[in-house]
């Protein structure tokens, strides 16, 4: 087997947003870099960009203002005096512009990864030891061992697969799948009522597939404050979704060119017949083969990657970063950050991550988007706080818009201090609003900060500022507190 030797200063295992910001950061940093991918497209051919953008957010943002668009037109354009009609939807063409999406985002992280000379290769790279990895590719007849003195593990998570409920390809599909459907299918189930199975169901919902969400838990969404949660799950159901809670899935087959499932809730057992059915119940860390069993990289009982606050592996010079570890949830932008921290802490510059300014969102209809901690969690701890909530429909600019005017921003600080300690919305663009509020709890702002800094007038971002003076029972455009 020929082997051939190059010398990096960094390689870069994996080329979703952790890795590839991680590769650009190194290479602007002066370090010869190198970043192997194994994606393939529909097409065959390699993609940048990992499950993030192949599969994942982007690609799920792409559908949901698809099909944003396509409900307006059907349901809401009446109140501009526009009048449509016979809208239809061609969901190949919505799947395609989608593509489209992926392919040129794609080429332009390929056109800067040449632009600072990182050297890309396509193919499945394994980890030896703490400088060698050795990379598979169809391009190559034999594997290539490389060296480097640093080597950064960016692999990703992939969805996880039920035993009871076996992926097909055709009736029973993951998330993936979910997002390359070639017709609105009559009914849909989904297994998992968390940020996958929401995103999903709302688009296909919108689209005009009856949906059912079964979730076993018996609480809905218990990440973002209750009250924000709350709103969700009455928003939802006022959309149509069909949203079970307590329902586990506990077998799902194909019969008759149909999907029958059974759940079992407080009630007992209950049978469903859907046309698909989305398993969206979780994603696991992709390390399975990542290091061969001499290299002996530390995994944890989950099979996510061990590491210590500084994204250090237990192999000297081997780090991990993104949805790969439990440092923190599995978001594209926790793997950014991460990916920035790794290649400067290896030019010597150590600027640690504050995790608990990390931002969260939701890409429904309306959004949802969060930071910082909830009410239910700093009463348990008995934190003295104050709570400010605005609903958006008092919001003028939300009004011009004729967009979703339901949902609320909600900010809790500090009873004495003041300083801000969460910030949750529910409403639309919720996602672009929340910036605001990530920058004040980043510079350990207060709700006072945030009342005497002037916002346009009329903005979606006055709600924050409405929300900061209705903490001091001040709220302009409320006749009352909201309650
Ligand atoms: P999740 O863990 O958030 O939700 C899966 C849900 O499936 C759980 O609530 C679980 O109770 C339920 N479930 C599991 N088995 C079930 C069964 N048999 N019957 C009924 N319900 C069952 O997982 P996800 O939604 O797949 O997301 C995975 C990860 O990816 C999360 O960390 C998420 O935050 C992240 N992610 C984030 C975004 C975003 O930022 N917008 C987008 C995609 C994914």
């Amino acid at each position: 087997m020929a082997e051939i030797h190059t010398l990096y200063d960094v390689i870069v295992i994996g080329a979703g947003p952790a890795g590839y910001i991680s590769a650009i950061r190194c290479a602007q940093l002066g370090f010869k870099t190198a970043c192997i991918d194994g994606w393939l497209n529909k097409k065959g051919q390699s993609s940048l960009g990992g499950a993030h953008l192949n599969a994942g957010c982007v690609a799920t943002i792409a559908l949901l203002e698809s099909s944003k668009i396509y409900h307006l037109l059907k349901h809401g354009i009446n109140v501009h005096g526009i009048y449509a009609d016979n809208i239809t939807v061609d969901i190949p063409k919505v799947i395609a512009r989608k593509d489209n999406i992926i392919e040129t985002f794609g080429g332009k992280i390929a056109d800067i990864f040449a632009y600072h000379k990182i050297d890309y290769l396509h193919g499945k790279a394994q980890l030896l030891n703490e400088k060698h990895v050795r990379v598979s590719s169809s391009d190559s007849p034999s594997p290539m061992v490389m060296e480097a003195k640093h080597i950064i593990l960016a692999t990703g998570s992939s969805p996880t697969e039920l035993p009871y409920a076996p992926i097909d390809g055709e009736f029973i599909i993951d998330t993936a799948m979910a997002l390359n459907l070639d017709a609105v299918p009559e009914t849909l189930a989904i297994i998992g009522g968390g940020v996958i199975g929401l995103e999903l169901g709302g688009i296909w919902n919108r689209f005009g597939a009856k949906t059912t969400l079964l979730e076993a838990q018996e609480t809905f969404l218990s990440l973002p404050d209750h009250e924000i949660s709350s709103e969700a799950y009455r928003i939802y159901r006022s959309q149509g979704l069909d949203v079970r809670l307590g329902a586990r899935v506990i077998t799902a087959k194909p019969h008759n060119n149909k999907v029958t499932l059974s759940y079992q809730d407080q009630q007992g057992t209950h049978t469903l017949c859907i046309d698909k059915l989305i398993v969206a119940s979780g994603r696991k860390p992709n390390t399975d083969n990542l290091a061969a069993p001499e290299a002996d990289l530390l995994l944890d009982e989950n099979g996510f990657v061990h590491v210590n606050e500084n994204c250090r592996t237990n192999l000297p010079g081997v780090y991990a970063i993104g949805d790969l570890t439990v440092l923190g949830p599995m978001l594209a932008h926790k793997g950014i950050v991460e990916g920035l921290f790794v290649a400067e802490q290896i030019a010597g510059i150590h600027n640690p991550i504050n995790y608990e300014a990390l931002p969260s969102v939701i890409y429904t209809d309306p959004e949802i988007a969060w930071v910082g901690q909830t009410e239910q969690a700093l009463r348990a701890i008995a934190e003295p706080i104050k709570v400010g909530v605005f609903p958006l429909n008092a919001n003028l600019r939300v009004h011009t818009t004729g967009q979703n005017n339901e949902g609320m921003v909600k900010i809790i600080a500090h009873a004495e201090t003041d300083a801000i300690l969460g910030v949750h919305i529910i409403g639309t663009h919720a996602s672009e609003i929340l910036a605001e509020a990530v920058l004040a709890i980043e510079f350990s702002a207060s709700s006072e900060d945030l009342v005497q800094t002037i916002h346009a007038h009329p903005t979606l971002s006055e709600t924050l500022h409405e929300a900061a003076l209705a903490l001091k029972n001040r709220a302009l455009h409320v006749p009352l507190p909201f309650s």
